[in-house]
């Protein structure tokens, strides 16, 4: 599933969303808050969230993938909870049967293999917990990705960009819709890295005041 996700930075702190569905562009009236972490964000514990709007069809499948990070916290834990007993079962495998003690090599080894096989527990979790919510949700024609199709990233890095916001799209379609809903936020660069979303000149007719 390699998809090209389209980054776009706003000058400004909140933007208009539009009623568009991210993953299918179908018109959309379904509000979802949902949070995005990215690798910086397990760095700086942070968590951004956005609500969106998603269709009707394209939901439940977004609300049950959006939960899909609790399955991950919960296979951490069964797999740190599994870790004791593992520890436990492999040591007295690899005790030396005539002295009843393991060498330093068999205890890494065995501290090894049981950190492996928690960690094994954790994925085989989490990949169970995804496998049933796909197969529950199946990816429904149209739907460019399964889950979520838009994440709102927080600011632009860098520091002197904290006044802005940054969104990832699976569809380009839907950031042109995002650029076109904030047309004062976005700069000229922006408007032509994405196609249909020129941006609006401010055309005579449109002025409140003056000769046309
Ligand atoms: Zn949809």
């Amino acid at each position: 599933m390699a998809h090209q996700w389209t980054r776009v930075v706003l000058k400004g702190k909140a933007q208009v969303i539009p009623p568009i569905c991210p993953i299918c562009l179908g018109e959309a009236d379904q509000k979802i808050r949902y949070g995005y972490k990215g690798l910086e964000g397990w760095l700086t514990r942070t968590t951004y969230y956005q609500t969106f709007t998603y269709c009707q069809a394209c939901r439940p499948q977004v609300i049950s993938a959006t939960r899909l990070r609790r399955w991950g916290y919960f296979g951490a834990v069964v797999g740190g909870i599994a870790l004791i007993p593992l520890l436990l079962a492999l040591s007295s495998l690899l005790k030396d049967p005539a002295t009843g003690k393991a060498s330093d090599t068999a205890v890494n080894v065995g501290m090894a293999a049981a950190g492996l096989l928690s960690l094994g527990v954790a994925v085989l979790v989490y990949w169970v917990a995804r496998t049933l919510k796909r197969r529950r949700h199946p990816l429904r024609p149209g739907q460019v990705v399964w889950g979520p199709g838009a994440f709102y990233t927080g600011s632009a890095r860098m520091g002197l960009s904290s006044g802005t916001s940054v969104y990832k799209a699976v569809r380009p379609e839907w950031a042109a819709a995002l650029l076109k809903a904030n047309p004062e936020q976005a700069d000229a660069a922006t408007y032509q890295a994405l196609p249909g979303a020129a941006r609006p000149t401010a055309s005579p007719d449109s002025r409140p005041f003056g000769p046309a």
